[in-house]
């Protein structure tokens, strides 16, 4: 039987899942000396309690918050990453310019359960302003505490976006909010731009063409648009996808690499030296990418089936299961324009070539059966 391996699952730990729970973070933080310097701000809806550390006594004051959606780890781990460089030489003008307050992870119940949403079911990125739920009244106390400069809100994307209308997946995507609705650039925007502009310069060099560009239609109830509309510069990052990293062990590397760039722009006072209209050059999120695509497929009956290369598209559900998550090909039966990650030529592969379609009405469910058992994550 042929299988695809794209990354082989040997044991659970930062590097080899896609789960990072309360209890996961727990044990990274006692490996490496933390769990003792961290300062409890709050619990979640189920009582957990969220943690934030604190380092730095420089006068630019940065707030940084993960896995507000719980399902999102890969920018958990480039902060923690973070906190490793921190205690090294190579750090020691940031922390002498720059205040942090990081929280790893606002949402502990939706990372225990490997989900967006928290232990109510609520988009904690929807409740800026009803403040509904513990987690969001915690990050604003944060917020009104600490009265950051800056901050860097962290998130992780699905595999479908591409940077700009390419095969090229969207390895990380940057948004400056908007703050209102017109998308006025103010003061606070501008400068998330130009954090944005100086992380680009650097990624372009590692990851040419794979940084996409958010859509900055304004929302007052997702936290970035609201701390911009305060005069907060904030920049949402989303963590995304490298060519068969799905466990985005490359992808959290230059999380990292945006991170340091950024508070390197902070600690030099040299955002200003950053274009603005560089920002409008990074390629918008198109989101036409699947998972797998399966093309050349015989059909019953004269016709091409949905595509001109007779293809079906696969995408992959993400879910717990058990201490780990498993990726779940689902068929995809949109078929305008998309583009697939993984190309399989059905009549190159035994247990596919046999497999024949009605392009008028098919039946996908032994097609479906069969890439389930061929590939896995
Ligand atoms: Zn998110």
């Amino acid at each position: 039987m042929i299988v695809f391996t794209f990354v082989h699952m040997k044991k659970l730990d930062l590097n080899n899942s896609r789960l990072l729970t309360p209890t996961m973070l727990d044990v990274f933080l006692k490996e490496n000396d933390l769990l003792d310097t961290l300062t409890t701000i709050g619990s979640s809806a189920q009582g957990k309690p969220i943690y934030s550390y604190h380092k730095g006594n420089g006068p630019f004051k940065v707030l940084m918050w993960s896995q507000m959606h719980g399902n999102e780890s890969t920018s958990t781990k480039a902060m923690l990453d973070f906190w490793m460089y921190l205690k090294t030489p190579a750090a020691f003008n940031l922390l002498d310019q720059c205040t942090f307050v990081m929280i790893p992870q606002l949402n502990p119940d939706g990372s225990d359960a490997y989900t967006r949403f928290n232990a109510n079911e609520v988009d904690l990125n929807r409740d800026a302003i009803e403040l509904s739920q513990p987690e969001s009244i915690v990050l604003r106390s944060v917020y009104d505490q600490f009265e950051p400069h800056y901050c860097f809100n962290l998130h992780g994307q699905r595999t479908v976006f591409t940077a700009g209308n390419t095969y090229i997946p969207a390895t990380i995507s940057f948004l400056a909010p908007s703050a209102d609705k017109n998308r006025t650039v103010t003061a606070a925007r501008e400068l998330a731009m130009g954090l944005i502009v100086s992380a680009n310069n650097k990624l372009q060099k590692s990851i040419p063409d794979a940084v996409g560009r958010y859509d900055d239609s304004f929302n007052i109830n997702c936290v970035g648009d609201y701390f911009t509309s305060l005069n907060t510069p904030t920049v949402l990052f989303e963590a995304g996808h490298f060519k068969d990293d799905y466990h985005r062990i490359i992808v959290r590397k230059h999380v990292l690499e945006a991170i340091i760039a950024m508070c390197n722009t902070i600690a030099s006072s040299s955002i200003t030296d950053f274009n603005v209209n560089s920002y409008f050059e990074i390629p918008e999120n198109y989101k036409n990418l699947r998972d797998v695509e399966i093309f050349n497929i015989k059909t019953s009956t004269e016709g091409n089936f949905k595509t001109s290369a007779n293809s079906v598209f696969y995408q992959f559900k993400e879910l717990k299961k058990g201490a780990d998550v498993v990726f779940i090909p689902e068929i995809e039966l949109l078929d305008e324009g998309l583009k697939g990650l993984l190309k399989i030529d059905a009549q190159q592969h035994d247990a596919l070539k046999n497999i024949v379609l009605d392009p008028l009405n098919p039946d996908y469910e032994n097609l479906t059966k069969t890439i389930s058992l061929l590939i896995y994550v």
